[in-house]
C-alpha cells in the first residue's frame, strides 16, 4: 500500500513537472491588445488537400491552435484542382466544414473561403466570410466578385508580386485592380504572401486605401515552410477587432485595422501599428545606480517579435549604442545617462523592424516615472 501511495505520489510529481513546463512547448504568438480594440491573430489564405495543398483541414486547425491563433481560412482554389481525380471536391465548402468540425470545442473562428484563381489580371485573389462557395464557380472575372461581395465577403488581391504573373516581382496594378477597388470589390492586398515582402504592393495599399494583409499561403507543413524549429514563424495579419467574433474580425477588416506579422518584423499604418508598439513595449525605472546620474531602466517587450529600436530620446545610454534589441517576450535593462537627477524622463524610439510606408519607422514616447 505504501509503495503504490509512493509509487503515485512521484507519479503526481511527474506530471505536474510536466505541468510546469508546458510553456517549453507553447509557441503561442503574443500581441497585446490595443486601446479599444481586441488584437485578433489570423492567417486568412492556406490550402489543403482540397485544392493543392498536402494536408487534411483538420491539420490546418491543430496548427493554428499551435501557433494560438484566433482565426483562419482555408482558402481552396476554385479553378484549380489537381487532386480531383483522388479527392472529388463536388461541394465547395467542404474544406471549411471539416475544419469548423474540428475547431468546434476550441477557440479558433474559422471564416469560409475560397481563392478565386485567374490569369493576370485579375490573378489569384481571396474572397472570405463567404456563405457558399459552390455560387462562386462563374466564369466572369468580375461576377465572381460581385457574387461574392453579395454574400457579404471580405476580398482580397493575393501575392500581387507572384514571378508566375509578374516577371519583375513589382506589384503593379492594373485598368481591372482600379476598377474592382472603384466597385468597392476589392478591398486589401496582400503585403506579404508566404516568403515574400512586397514594398510596391505597401503603396498601392496606402495610396488605393486598401487593407494591408499577410498571409503564410500554406500548402505543406507550417513548421517545415517556415522553420519554426529555428526560430522562424508563419506570417500573419493582426485585425484589431471590437470583440473576438467573426462578424467584428470582418468590420475590422474593412475598417482596413491591420497590422502584419512577418519574418520578425511589423507591417501596418502608423495609427494601427504605434498604438500595437506602445501596447507592446513598456518601461520601467529601477532607480539610479548609487549616488550617479545614471538610472536604470528595464525595457519589456510583451511580442513575440523582437523590437530594434533606435534611441532618439534627448539623453544616451551608458550600455548601449543608439540602437539595440529588445528580444521578444523578454526585457532589456538600459543605463540612461540623465544628466541630472529627475522624477520624470522622457524616452522615445524609432522602431526600425516597423514600416507605417516604404523607408518609414514609427517613433514610440514613454514617460519613466522615479520614486522620489
Ligand atoms: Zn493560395
Amino acid at each position: 500500500m505504501r509503495l503504490f501511495l509512493l509509487t503515485l505520489l512521484i507519479s503526481f510529481q511527474q506530471i505536474s513537472y510536466a505541468q510546469d513546463h508546458t510553456h517549453r512547448l507553447d509557441r503561442s504568438l503574443q500581441f497585446p491588445d490595443v486601446p479599444g480594440f481586441k488584437t485578433m491573430k489570423c492567417d486568412f489564405h492556406q490550402h489543403t488537400v482540397f485544392s493543392d495543398g498536402s494536408v487534411w483541414p483538420d491539420i490546418r486547425v491543430m496548427e493554428a491552435l499551435i501557433d494560438g491563433l484566433d482565426a483562419i481560412s482555408l482558402t481552396e482554389h476554385l479553378e484549380y484542382q489537381p487532386h480531383k481525380d483522388d479527392i472529388p471536391y463536388p461541394n465547395r465548402n467542404r474544406s471549411y466544414e471539416l475544419a469548423l468540425k474540428e475547431a468546434k470545442n476550441h477557440n479558433l473562428i474559422i471564416a469560409n473561403g475560397s481563392e478565386i484563381t485567374r490569369k493576370m489580371p485579375p490573378g489569384h485573389n481571396n474572397a472570405i466570410f463567404i456563405k457558399d462557395a459552390n455560387a462562386l464557380l462563374v466564369k466572369d472575372s468580375v461576377e465572381v466578385f460581385r457574387i461574392a461581395k453579395q454574400q457579404g465577403a471580405f476580398t482580397f488581391w493575393n501575392h500581387p508580386n507572384w514571378i508566375s504573373q509578374r516577371k519583375d516581382g513589382v506589384a503593379t496594378l492594373t485598368d481591372m485592380h482600379r476598377f474592382l477597388i472603384k466597385e468597392k470589390l476589392l478591398d486589401g492586398i496582400e503585403v506579404v504572401n508566404q516568403e515574400t515582402y512586397s514594398e510596391e504592393a505597401l503603396h498601392i495599399a496606402l495610396e488605393n486605401d486598401l487593407t494591408i494583409m499577410g498571409t503564410s499561403d500554406i500548402h505543406n507543413l507550417i513548421d517545415w515552410e517556415f522553420k519554426v524549429h529555428k526560430g522562424g514563424h508563419r506570417p500573419i495579419t493582426l485585425v484589431f477587432a471590437t470583440e473576438s467574433t467573426q462578424e467584428a474580425i470582418k468590420e475590422g477588416l474593412l475598417q482596413r485595422r491591420t497590422v502584419v506579422y512577418y519574418k520578425d518584423q511589423l507591417i501596418g499604418r502608423t495609427e494601427h501599428l504605434t498604438p500595437l508598439l506602445q501596447a507592446g513595449l513598456t518601461i520601467k525605472s529601477m532607480g539610479y545606480q548609487g549616488k550617479s546620474n545614471v538610472l536604470n531602466v528595464v525595457l519589456t517587450n510583451n511580442t513575440s517579435c523582437p523590437l530594434t529600436v533606435r534611441n532618439t530620446s534627448r539623453y544616451n545610454f551608458h550600455d548601449q549604442g543608439e540602437v539595440f534589441t529588445v528580444p521578444a517576450n523578454g526585457e532589456l535593462s538600459v543605463q540612461v545617462k540623465t544628466i541630472e537627477r529627475l522624477k520624470e524622463v522622457s524616452l522615445n524610439f524609432e522602431v526600425l523592424n516597423a514600416i507605417t510606408a516604404p523607408g518609414k519607422h514609427p517613433v514610440i514616447y514613454f514617460s519613466v516615472i522615479n520614486a522620489p
